[in-house]
Formats: C-alpha cells, structure tokens, sequence
C-alpha cells in the first residue's frame, strides 16, 4: 500500500535522534516548562522571522490562545475559510467570537480577498488566514487590508511550516500565528503540541499567561486562563526533527513537480503551480475529479491510499450550518469539497510509488 504517511520509515532515519532527546528530557527531571522548550520556542520562533514564539498543547489551543490574547471575544467576528480543519472554526468559537465563512479561489482553494471584502462588518474583528495546503500567496494584499479597515491578521500556519512568501517565512506576517505539531503536519512531534509565533512582546506575555491557567504576577488572575503546555518531550524531539525539515520539505516539492508535470488526464484537474517553489510546502497534493469518490475507490483498489481535505466544508457542519458568510455564497467552496482529492506526498515515498500513484491516475 502506498500511504499518505509512512512514519515506520521516517523513523528508521529519525530514531537515534529522538531517543537521545527523551534521555536528555528523561535525565533532566523537568517535564513541563523547562529549558526543552524555551530552547525550542526560540529555534522556531527565529525559523518562523518571529521574535517571540510560546510553546502550547496544539494548533487548536495556538489558533484560539492567539485570538485571546488579542482580546478577541463576545461580539466580534473573525472572517476564515470554510474549506479548513474544523479546529479553525472551533477556536473562534472557543474564544467566544462569531466565525464568518468567505469563499475560495477555485485555482488554489485558498481563500478570496474579494469575499472577504463582501464579509466586513463593523463588528469583523480579525482574519484568519489558512495557508492550505501549505500553500502561502498574496501577503502584501492581506496585510493591506488589515491595515487598511483596523484588522488583526492571523496566520493558520498549521500546513505551511518553513513556507515563504518573497522571502519571508509563513508565522511572519500575522499578528500572531498558530503552528500545529501534529505528527501528520509536515513538522510533526510524537504526540500533540503547538506555537503561537508573534513580534509582539505584550501579546506573547499574555499567551504565555493563558497556555498556564492565566497565572500572572503569582496570581490566576487572567480570565480565559487553559491548561495547554507543550512538555519537554515534545519540544525536545521537535528540535531534533527540525533538523531534517529543510530536506523533508524539498522532497515533498520534488514529489509535487512531478505530479504537476505528469498526471495528464482530461477527467482530473490540478490547482495551479506556486508563483515559486518556496511558496508552497505541500502539506498536501490535492487534485479535483467530478468523480472524485469513484477516483478514491479505484486509487485504493490500485493500493493507493488517498484522503479528502476537506469533504464537508466546515460551514456545513453541525454547529456551523447558521453561521454567517458571503451574501453571494460560498459556491467554490461547495465544489471544491465534492471534487478534491488528496494524494500521497510525503517526504518518505520511493521514486516507483511515486510514478505508480502518476501511471494510476493516468489510467482512471
Ligand atoms: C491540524 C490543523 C489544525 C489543528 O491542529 P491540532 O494540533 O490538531 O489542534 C488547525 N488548522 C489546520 C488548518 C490544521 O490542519
């Protein structure tokens, strides 16, 4: 089978590596909130062009701890993309702001200024911005529009570790920033850990408060305080692997330009290619097929795993269905669902199963 992820032969390389980091941490005898992290926080931190980064349990808890800490909350909307993880969502709403869905662009999937624009109120707050797929584009023009209506931009960073837009890495250009560690992200620990990356000293003081029950000045004194530490293991085997992130990230772009130049099949279309090659990390390949469900069987009966991101966009689901969007609809999203498909792109693919997955579709 020819996986999305093959983490049995990411460690046959990595394994020496992070059993010296858990002796390190194990013979340390400090745990949680000790120099394992602070040593990290500071190596992503100056990864991500940032001068400040803060250690925390997840993505989830960076996106909605970075929310805080800009005192976003009760009465104020924050405008995302409907085609994300649902942990993007429920950050807003675990800050207690009011989620607003803003179309796609149909050729990145990523989302669109001009919904975005069509979504402004008085009470919009924030953007949060996903760069999908590990895809990062058009800053300036976000960044312009903060400014221009007195928003806060955020960055979902979780796909795009180590991706540069003219130069500047992803986690850079936001207000704040969230990263995921997940073990699937293309920067993956052993468990579950996450950062909020940010220039901004007073912000990154209070998401230091928040990620520890609000504790400040020897008091619990910060309303909206977690328990959401990223612990020295983690933090210890995340600086080992950022070792290799240089070179896993190129590979995973090797696999992509090679996909781009030949699957060739009229039934099935790409997104189209980054303006350059630093601008997109591939988190994820994804392709569209009106019969994207057919695709999948027929990938899967050819021992191809395949995955969708994201086949319910997050504006219908459940607790979602009501909350409000671009009055024009969010028709590219909706198509986007049914039509994507994500194939296997990981740093750890040989060659042959590359050309099997292009030789495959070609066939479909
Ligand atoms: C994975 C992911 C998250 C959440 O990260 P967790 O570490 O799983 O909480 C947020 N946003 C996006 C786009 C993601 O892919």
């Amino acid at each position: 089978m020819i996986m999305m992820n093959d983490f049995k032969k990411e460690q046959k390389i990595v394994y020496k590596s992070i059993l010296d980091a858990v002796e390190r941490v194990a013979s340390s005898g400090s745990f949680v909130l000790g120099s394992a992290l602070e040593c990290f926080e500071k190596l992503w931190s100056s990864t991500c062009g940032t001068e400040f980064g803060v250690g925390v349990g997840n993505g989830h808890d960076a996106l909605e701890i970075s929310l805080r800490s800009l005192n976003i909350g009760a009465g104020d909307e924050v405008i995302t993309t409907p085609m994300t993880a649902f942990a993007t969502v429920l950050a807003i709403l675990g800050a207690g702001a009011t989620p607003v869905f803003a179309d796609i662009e149909s050729d990145t999937a990523l989302m669109s200024i001009e919904s975005v624009q069509r979504c402004l109120t008085s009470r919009t707050k924030a953007i949060l911005l996903v760069h999908l797929y590990g895809q990062i584009k058009n800053m300036e023009d976000w960044v312009m529009l903060c400014e221009t209506y007195n928003l806060s931009l955020i960055e979902d960073c979780a796909h795009a570790h180590i991706a540069h837009w003219r130069g500047r890495p992803a986690g850079s250009f936001g207000k704040a920033s969230a990263f995921s560690f997940y073990p699937t992200k293309n920067l993956g620990a052993m468990g579950d850990a996450g950062m909020v990356v940010t220039n901004d000293q007073s912000l990154a003081e209070k998401a230091r408060c928040l990620r520890n029950y609000g504790y400040h000045n020897n008091k619990w004194c910060m309303p909206g305080g977690m328990n959401s530490r990223m612990d020295e293991l983690q933090a210890s085997i995340l600086t080992e692997k950022l070792k290799w992130l240089d070179d896993f990230t190129s590979t995973r772009y090797e696999i992509a330009k090679k996909y781009h130049a030949s699957i060739k099949n009229s039934r099935i279309s790409m997104l189209s290619s980054p303006e350059d090659h630093r601008s997109h990390v591939y988190h994820l390949f994804v392709v569209n097929c009106e019969e994207r469900d057919d695709l999948q069987a027929y990938l899967l009966n050819n021992g191809i795993q395949t995955l969708t991101h994201y086949k319910i966009p997050v504006h219908e689901q459940g607790i979602c269905k009501t909350l409000p969007r671009d009055k024009f609809g969010l028709s590219n999203s909706i198509h986007h669902s049914n039509t994507c498909l994500s194939l296997p792109c990981h740093p750890h693919m040989e060659n042959h199963e590359v050309e099997s997955v292009v030789e495959c579709i070609n066939m479909f």
